[in-house]
């Protein structure tokens, strides 16, 4: 049994899942979030067979397929949803034991808090600053203040904890806005278990059912300072297969969720001392790979596991050492991807498109196992 207390800052996917682990294994954790209460935000959320892993390994992967959506199909189409390339996830699901899910982020932190005993979270705690000595000194914007022994921030792209204790670190604009939501929409049968992105010209749509009533749907438009881009979707879609269009036509405009498209310039160290990084905190990436809750989900276990082995400095060496890779990976080909997607020059698109029709499934098979591994000797 083992009974340090780990003081976790950030009661998002990260923070929830490092905390879940850490108590199954003995650890005292206390999460210390700034929202005043737990509200249904945020829209879908696409989990990965390596997050589902980790979810399984909880014992918590029926009690989440039930409320959301079993994932067997990726398709990136054109903007009549023609194929320009896809991948089939049912043979993984064989492989792994555990499929990729589709999901409403508000059940899935719910299940986490659900499990974790509301009790070790502490809301309306919003960090302002840290004095750290031997020991940390944390005050919070209501002028308390607690002592922690080990610190880990999972407190997303805009991290206090960061700010506080390590070198300061760039957030990267992509030029791209994005809007998203969930629609109370029946797509057509043939859609259920897809998530289709339609990659048009420097514009995206993408929907998938989270269920069997509701369908999570996103759209990004190339933006730049000298354009105020405005929500207008039916304008800005048009002409796409009509199907998306009936889709555009549910969107309520009073529950959609606007956000600048960023992530955090890759810095090489994750921990100082006793204080360590995870999630968005540590790695942001684009959403351009659905993964950016699944890698703070894959910190999540590797660090759990690292501190239930070692000290807390080789803890903290360790997590980073095993993780720092494929986390990096991500950040830099959703980059990259996200360019991609959002060329908006013809002779380019079609060139682009060309060679995703020419490409064989077994290149972007062997690119989702790369991420869906998760082989760790920790
Ligand atoms: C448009 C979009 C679509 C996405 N789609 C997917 C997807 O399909 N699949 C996927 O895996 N990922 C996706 N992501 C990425 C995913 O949302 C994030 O990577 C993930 O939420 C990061 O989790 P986190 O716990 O590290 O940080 P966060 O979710 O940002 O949680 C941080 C928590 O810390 C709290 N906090 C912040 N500052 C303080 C403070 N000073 N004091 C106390 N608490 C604080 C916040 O309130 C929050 O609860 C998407 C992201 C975007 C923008």
């Amino acid at each position: 049994m083992n009974t340090r207390h780990i003081t976790i800052i950030g009661a998002g996917i990260g923070g929830l899942t490092t905390a879940l682990l850490l108590k199954r294994k003995g650890f005292k954790v206390t999460v210390y979030e700034r929202a005043k209460e737990f509200l249904p935000l945020g829209a879908g959320l696409m989990l990965g067979i390596n997050a589902m892993q980790v979810i399984k390994q909880l014992g918590l992967h029926e009690k989440l397929e039930a409320l959301g959506q079993k994932l067997t199909k990726l398709n990136l189409t054109d903007e009549q949803l023609q194929p320009l390339s896809f991948v089939d996830l049912s043979g993984f699901e064989h492989k792994y034991q555990v499929g990729s899910l589709a999901i409403h982020r508000a059940d899935l932190q719910n299940l986490l808090i659900n499990e974790l005993g509301s009790e070790h979270i502490l809301l309306s705690k919003s960090l302002a600053r840290i004095e750290k000595k031997e020991q940390l000194t944390l005050t919070f914007e209501d002028n308390t203040t607690v002592v922690a022994d080990v610190l880990i921030g999972a407190d997303g792209i805009k991290s206090k904890v960061r700010a506080e204790i390590f070198e300061p670190t760039v957030i990267r604009h992509a030029q791209q806005l994005c809007w998203r939501g969930v629609s109370n929409f029946s797509l057509p049968a043939k859609y259920a278990h897809e998530l289709n992105v339609i990659w048009g010209r420097g514009k995206r749509f993408g929907f998938v059912n989270i269920n069997d009533k509701q369908v999570y749907w996103f759209a990004l438009l190339n933006s730049n300072a000298k354009v105020n881009l405005q929500f207008n979707l039916i304008e800005d879609f048009k002409g796409v297969h009509s199907d998306v269009l009936a889709l555009i036509d549910s969107i309520n405009p009073m529950e959609v969720i606007q956000n600048d498209i960023t992530d955090l310039k890759p810095f090489k160290k994750w921990y100082v001392d006793n204080v360590c990084l995870i999630g968005d905190a540590a790695h942001a990436s684009t959403p351009n790979m659905g993964q950016g809750a699944c890698q703070a989900i894959e910190d999540a276990y590797v660090l759990s596991n690292c501190l239930a082995i070692y000290t807390v400095n080789d803890a903290f060496a360790q997590y980073q050492k095993l993780r720092i890779k494929k986390a990096l990976m991500i950040v830099n080909r959703s980059w990259v991807m996200g360019k991609l997607a959002q060329i908006d020059n013809g002779f380019f698109i079609w060139f682009r498109n060309t060679m995703m029709k020419m490409t064989p499934e077994v290149f972007s098979r062997n690119a989702m196992r790369e991420i869906f591994d998760l082989e760790y000797k920790i």
